[in-house]
């Protein structure tokens, strides 16, 4: 699953990308990928790339907006108009790390084709079917998006006193579950949960009730720069993920506990260990974090 930080790198390449542009044509080879009623969006232009949590949010004039879920294993991969179906100079999108990149496009796990009316494409690629693409009435969209996710990392309202708030109203759940819960706080996954954590000296299984305020308040900060980071290195290409202008993200060697166990703490030289919690696979320093 993309991360906060992957989808908003590619959602930033995106944006260079298709703003401005019209909608021709949209080719949808799956159905059960692409929900609603494409005419709604054809012959009109994109004005805005947007993201709410770890979905995008393709704004088009008229009434309808188009929300893209990459799932585990999406694909955006964007080319500009060129004489065959293979990648070239120019091309500024991308997806996870396969043949794809340089492959003929479209092929076997191109799903859905926008055409823009300069000749460039935007594909939809996805190997397990599981992201999808749907069209939604702009004001639709807006409340479903609010009923549905919690509060953005990034937003003014993620304050000390909101994380306060969220932890007391799951007193008896881990603190990771509460972190990648996204009606709680949209954006945290299992990855930028354990680095939080770490950043915070905070072990993940800690029972919430149990954590103090100014834990509370190393716990917000620490939120802020494990994201932050991952903004900063284009965010982690360790699983499926590649920056839309095909570079890979190099947070992943960044890290200091997700994907590290075995190795030595680069705080306190303890071995970071690996449990599983909540279903997943939890990393943390037993040194640093109590
Ligand atoms: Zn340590």
């Amino acid at each position: 699953m993309p991360e906060l930080p992957e989808v908003e790198t590619i959602r930033l390449g995106l944006k260079k990308a298709i703003v401005g542009k019209t909608i021709a044509g949209v080719d949808v080879r799956v159905p059960k990928l692409f929900h609603g009623d494409k005419k709604s969006i054809i012959g009109k232009k994109v004005l805005d790339v947007g993201r709410r949590a770890k979905q995008i949010i393709i704004d088009v004039e008229g009434d309808n907006d188009l929300l893209i879920h990459l799932k585990m294993t999406g694909q955006l991969i964007y080319r500009p108009k060129q004489e065959s179906g293979v990648a070239s100079h120019g091309q500024i999108a991308g997806g996870h790390p396969s043949k794809d990149w340089t492959a003929v496009l479209p092929n076997g796990t191109t799903h859905i084709i926008f055409d823009f009316s300069d000749g460039s494409k935007l594909f939809f690629n996805d190997l397990r079917k599981f992201g999808w693409i749907k069209i939604f009435e702009a004001k639709e969209l807006k409340h479903k998006l609010t009923e549905e996710l919690g509060v953005e990392p990034f937003d003014k309202e993620f304050t000390t006193d909101e994380l306060a708030k969220i932890i007391s109203k799951k007193s008896n759940w881990n603190i990771k579950k509460i972190l990648t819960d996204q009606t709680l706080i949209s954006g945290i996954g299992n990855i930028y949960a354990d680095e939080s954590l770490f950043w915070a000296g905070i072990l993940p299984t800690r029972i919430a009730k149990t954590i103090k305020y100014d834990e509370v308040l190393r716990l917000h900060t620490s939120i802020i720069k494990a994201l932050q980071i991952g903004l900063k290195y284009g965010g982690s290409s360790e699983n499926t993920y590649y920056k839309i202008d095909g570079a890979k993200g190099q947070a992943q060697e960044h890290f200091q506990v997700y994907a590290q166990e075995g190795k030595k703490c680069k705080r306190c030289g303890g071995v970071i260990q690996k449990i599983k919690l909540n279903g997943r696979g939890t990393h943390f320093c037993p040194g640093c974090q109590k």
